[in-house]
């Protein structure tokens, strides 16, 4: 008896993990006032935050993602 004995050949069809967060990975537009860019930062793994950073200067944005969250779609950072 071996752990782990997989056989790939007989997959009865595992259902797929439920998909978190709807389609695609969610995002907000961004202006970075330290180069005056717009770009997107997306969702973090774990969906308690915007994450990216100015593809310019790479200065570090992070919007938390409150209870109730905010529909604003747009953000400026500083
Ligand atoms: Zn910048």
């Amino acid at each position: 008896m071996s752990e782990g004995d997989l056989d790939l050949s007989s997959d009865p069809g595992s259902p797929l993990p439920p998909q978190t967060g709807g389609i695609g990975r969610r995002f907000v537009g961004i202006r970075f006032v330290c180069c005056d860019v717009y770009t997107r930062v997306y969702v973090n793994q774990t969906e308690t935050a915007y994450e990216g950073r100015c593809p310019h200067c790479a200065r570090p944005v992070r919007l938390r993602i409150g209870p109730g969250g905010t529909d604003a779609r747009f953000f400026t950072a500083y």
